[in-house]
């Protein structure tokens, strides 16, 4: 019996590649891409825009950028729990001592969520508050209409069309005006879809007091 357990175990370590490169690998990812992944790191994790915090991990970028790919296929939880707590980390150490704010993904489509299975920035927050204790409320916002993916439009396109994409969630809107709020998401490019959110939040009397992405492009 006992060694019918450590065969099973070793077969599971054993079994277990590395997400980045697929060899096999004892972590989630081997010692060699942590390295190339610490390269995609910003010395400097905090900017302002519009007077708002931004708070980023790394640049959207090599390893970080195809690590953020491999959210899309398998091993999504795996990857999200181990972006969620380097963006935890990150947090910890130049947080700016908001109490209590309430940590919301930007949500997907539900036509787009029903076509993946699942939101990616929701499985990052989830990661990111367990680590950092924060409270998440993955159905904060709700997407009002699909929006054509982004790459697949103009610079100017892209602003028109995440517009009014968003609407404040039934259990969000029986918080507190006023309630501090800390939006999450995968990827930060134009900001056009992060202002849109921040919009509707503020509209809806909600303080939103910080940005955090996993990546800046
Ligand atoms: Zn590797």
């Amino acid at each position: 019996m006992k060694n019918g357990l450590l065969q099973s175990l070793q077969q599971l370590v054993l079994q277990s590649r590395c997400a980045m490169c697929q060899r096999l690998s004892f972590g989630l990812i081997c010692p060699d891409c942590r390295r190339q992944l610490e390269t995609c790191q910003l010395a400097i994790p905090l900017a302002f825009v519009d007077m708002l915090p931004l708070l980023a991990w790394g640049h959207y970028q090599g390893p970080l950028k195809q690590l953020l790919g491999r959210l899309k296929y398998d091993q999504q939880a795996q990857v999200a729990r181990l972006l969620g707590q380097l963006l935890g980390v990150t947090w910890l150490e130049t947080q700016s001592h908001h109490r209590q704010p309430i940590v919301v993904p930007i949500p997907l489509h539900k036509v787009r969520q029903r076509e993946r299975g699942y939101n990616q920035s929701a499985l990052i927050a989830n990661s990111f508050c367990q680590f950092t204790g924060l409270n998440v409320m993955l159905n904060g916002l709700v997407r009002v209409r699909a929006t054509a993916a982004q790459f697949s439009l103009s610079p100017q396109d892209r602003l028109t069309n995440v517009s009014e994409a968003f609407r404040v969630g039934p259990e969000l809107a029986q918080k507190s005006r006023g309630s501090k709020i800390v939006l999450l998401d995968d990827i930060y490019t134009t900001g056009a879809t992060i202002n849109s959110a921040v919009e509707t939040l503020s509209q809806a009397g909600f303080q939103v007091v910080e940005i955090v992405v996993v990546a800046k492009a």
